[in-house]
């Protein structure tokens, strides 16, 4: 997209998550990325500047992201968004299961996509990208030159390839094959600031924790 674009990112929760609010300052419709921990300061927040929230993006389903439960922990996220204001939230398709397992979300509440698709928030247009490794369906989003990327990708690392359902052979195929051609682009927008794990791409899967 052309023009400016609204960008908001908010620090949110115990675990140093980013929040992000992606908007059209034409029609002032906005996406937020990784609902999660405090629901009503990200509506607020979005309210106050202005633009109302239709669509949640979902980098992955681990609930400090999406909301849900986490080790018998409720998280606010996507159910308690969807709840408070009228928007669907974003997911690619293989982390339905998860979806659906750990937070209250009905098929109807989500929109299953995969790596290509695009979404418009007003004029805005966000492109899927599918990157699993840290989850099998990680996914980033590409909005113009900027990649948020989610727990795909840190500042000088990757996301943990550790945990459940990890995998560090598709981490190592997705940072090679999206981050070489996306490497001339201009920024990557990371979704924690939690500590990450470096894998060799011949790392073998550890013991969950
Ligand atoms: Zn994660």
């Amino acid at each position: 997209m052309k023009g400016p674009i609204y960008f908001k990112q908010l620090e949110i929760g115990p675990m140093q998550n980013y929040v992000y609010l992606l908007g059209d300052p034409t029609t002032h419709e906005a996406a937020v990325v990784d609902a999660a921990w405090d629901v009503d300061t990200i509506v607020r927040t979005a309210e106050e500047d202005g633009y109302r929230v239709t669509k949640d993006l979902v980098t992955h389903f681990h609930p400090d992201h999406l909301g849900g439960d986490l080790m018998g922990h409720s998280i606010r996220g996507a159910a308690e968004l969807i709840a408070k204001v009228p928007a669907k939230v974003y997911i690619h398709k293989a982390e339905l299961p998860f979806v659906h397992r750990l937070t209250g979300l009905s098929a109807s509440d989500v929109v299953p996509v995969e790596g290509g698709d695009e979404v418009a928030i007003g004029n805005l247009k966000v492109k899927f990208v599918h990157t699993p490794g840290h989850t099998p369906g990680s996914q980033c989003f590409l909005v113009g030159n900027a990649l948020v990327s989610g727990d795909t990708l840190f500042i000088g690392s990757c996301g943990r390839v550790d945990l459940p359902g990890s995998n560090p052979e598709d981490m190592y195929r997705s940072l090679t094959r999206c981050w070489g051609p996306c490497r001339t682009r201009r920024s990557s927008i990371r979704g924690t600031t939690t500590p990450t794990v470096r894998a060799p791409p011949s790392a073998t899967r550890s013991a969950p924790t």
